[in-house]
C-alpha cells in the first residue's frame, strides 16, 4: 500500500484526511481519454471536440465522487461504532478507508463492511433513474454502454455509464475475496457462526487467496488474448489480494491464541489514578515525585476516567499557581478517549494506535469508571505466554 510520498491531501472533514495517491491520476487520465472517444461517437461529428471532452471530465468526476462516497459509507458506520477513521485515500485500485483498529464484534464488522456496497448500490440506482429521466425515450440501454444511436444524448450516456460503473464496482466489491468488502462480510458471517474471529479470518483469507490466484490467471488469459490493459490490471489486483489475504492468514494464529481472552483478564486491576479535584502541587509531590512516572490517569470524584495528566502539564504551571490549579484543569482533552471497555476482547487492542502513545491503555467499565490499566508489555506477554490447546502450557 502506498503511503507518504506522492499523496495529495484534498480536504479534511471531522479529522479525516481525504487524499489521492498519484496512481489515482492514471485512472482519471485513462477514464477521460477513453470516454472522450466514446462521447465523440455518441454525440456525432457536429459536436466538435470540446463537448465530448467536457462530458468525459464530468463522468470522471462522477466516478471519483462515487468511489469517495463508498468509502464515506464505511467511514460513517465505523465512526458510529466507535472505530476511528484516520484517512480516506484513493489510489489506482479504488478507495481505502483506514481504520485505527479492527472491529470487536462480528455485527460491527458486518455493518462497516456492507455500508460501502450499499452506498454504491444506491448510487447505481440513482444514476439509472436520472438516465431514464433525461433520456425519456427507450434508448437508455444504449447509453449504458456508450453506444451511439438515435435518442442517445450526452447526459443519458453519462448517467448510463455512471450507473453501469457503479454496478461493476458493486459486483467486484462483493466477491468474497478478503480483504475486499465481500471478504469482510464473509469473515463477519463466519465469525458470527463459529464465534471465533481467528478461524473466521483464516477461512476468509484462504478464500481471498483463491480469488487472488483466479484474478492472476484471468489476467494471464487477457494478456494472451491481447487485452493488455485488463490483463495487467487483473494480475496486479490478484497479487495485491493474494498478498493481503496471506498477511491476514499469518496473523490469525496469533489472534486465535488470545481468543476468548478479555482485557480485564490481563489488565492491572489496581491502577494508580490521580483525583481530578487535587491541587497540581499535590499531584507533583504525591504522584510524580513519589512514583517517578511521566503520566497518570485522572478520575472524577465518582471514579469516571477524565483523561491523562502528564508531568509536562504539571511542570508547565508556575510554582506559585500550583496550589490554585486543579489536576482536572490540566488534563489534555484529547486523551479523554484513551480507554477501552474491560469486557472487550484482548485482540481488539492489537490495531489500536492509542496504546502506543503512552505505552498503555486505560480500562473502564460500562459506566466510564476507571477500573484498570493495560500496558503494551502486558499485551505482549499475553500474546507470547497464553497456553494453547495443543502446545505446552
Ligand atoms: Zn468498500
Amino acid at each position: 500500500m502506498p503511503s507518504g510520498g506522492g499523496t495529495f491531501t484534498l480536504f479534511r472533514v471531522r479529522g479525516i484526511r481525504v487524499s489521492v495517491d498519484w496512481t489515482w491520476f492514471i485512472v482519471l487520465f485513462l477514464v477521460i481519454f477513453w470516454l472522450g472517444d466514446s462521447y465523440s461517437a455518441v454525440l456525432g461529428p457536429d459536436a466538435g471536440s470540446v463537448e465530448p471532452f467536457l462530458f468525459a471530465v464530468l463522468s470522471a468526476l462522477g466516478f471519483f465522487s462515487s468511489i469517495l462516497l463508498h468509502e464515506f459509507g464505511h467511514a460513517i458506520v465505523a465512526l458510529r461504532n466507535g472505530i476511528g477513521i484516520t484517512s480516506i485515500r484513493l489510489w489506482i485500485f479504488g478507495g481505502v478507508a483506514e481504520m485505527d483498529r479492527e472491529s470487536d464484534s462480528p455485527s460491527t464488522e458486518f455493518k462497516v463492511a456492507v455500508a460501502g456496497p450499499i452506498v454504491t448500490a444506491v448510487l447505481g440506482v440513482l444514476f439509472a433513474v436520472m438516465g431514464l429521466l433525461v433520456s425519456g425515450s427507450g434508448n437508455f440501454q444504449e447509453g449504458l454502454i456508450l453506444r451511439p444511436g438515435p435518442g442517445v444524448d450526452g447526459f443519458s450516456a453519462m448517467f448510463g455509464w455512471l450507473a453501469a460503473v457503479n454496478v461493476i464496482v458493486l459486483v467486484f466489491n462483493l466477491l468474497p475475496a478478503f480483504p475486499m468488502d465481500g471478504g469482510r462480510i464473509t469473515r463477519a458471517i463466519a465469525w458470527k457462526v463459529t464465534g471465533k474471529r481467528g478461524s473466521a479470518t483464516r477461512f476468509a483469507a484462504t478464500l481471498g487467496q483463491i480469488f487472488g490466484y483466479i484474478f492472476i490467471a484471468l489476467g494471464i488469459v487477457f494478456l494472451v488474448s491481447g487485452v493488455f490493459g485488463s490483463g495487467i490490471w487483473f494480475i496486479l489486483i490478484g497479487i495485491l489480494i493474494t498478498g493481503a489475504a496471506r498477511a491476514a492468514a499469518v496473523q490469525s494464529p496469533l489472534i486465535e491464541r488470545i481468543e476468548g481472552v478479555t482485557i480485564s483478564d490481563v489488565m492491572d486491576p489496581h491502577p494508580v489514578a490521580v483525583p481530578g479535584s487535587l491541587p497540581a502541587v499535590m499531584a507533583a509531590d504525591d504522584y510524580f515525585h513519589r512514583y517517578g512516572w511521566s503520566w497518570f490517569p485522572v478520575i472524577a470524584d465518582d471514579g469516571r476516567f477524565l483523561g491523562i495528566l502528564t508531568r509536562d502539564a504539571v511542570e508547565a504551571v508556575p510554582e506559585v499557581s500550583r496550589e490554585a490549579t486543579t489536576v482536572a484543569e490540566l488534563v489534555d482533552d484529547s486523551t479523554s478517549g484513551y480507554h477501552v471497555l474491560d469486557d472487550a476482547p484482548l485482540d481488539s487492542l492489537l490495531g489500536n494506535p492509542d496504546i502506543r502513545k503512552f505505552g498503555a491503555m486505560m480500562v473502564t467499565d460500562h459506566t466510564d469508571r476507571l477500573i484498570g490499566v493495560i500496558t503494551v508489555e502486558q499485551l505482549g506477554r499475553a500474546l507470547e505466554d497464553r497456553p494453547t490447546a495443543s502446545g505446552p502450557a
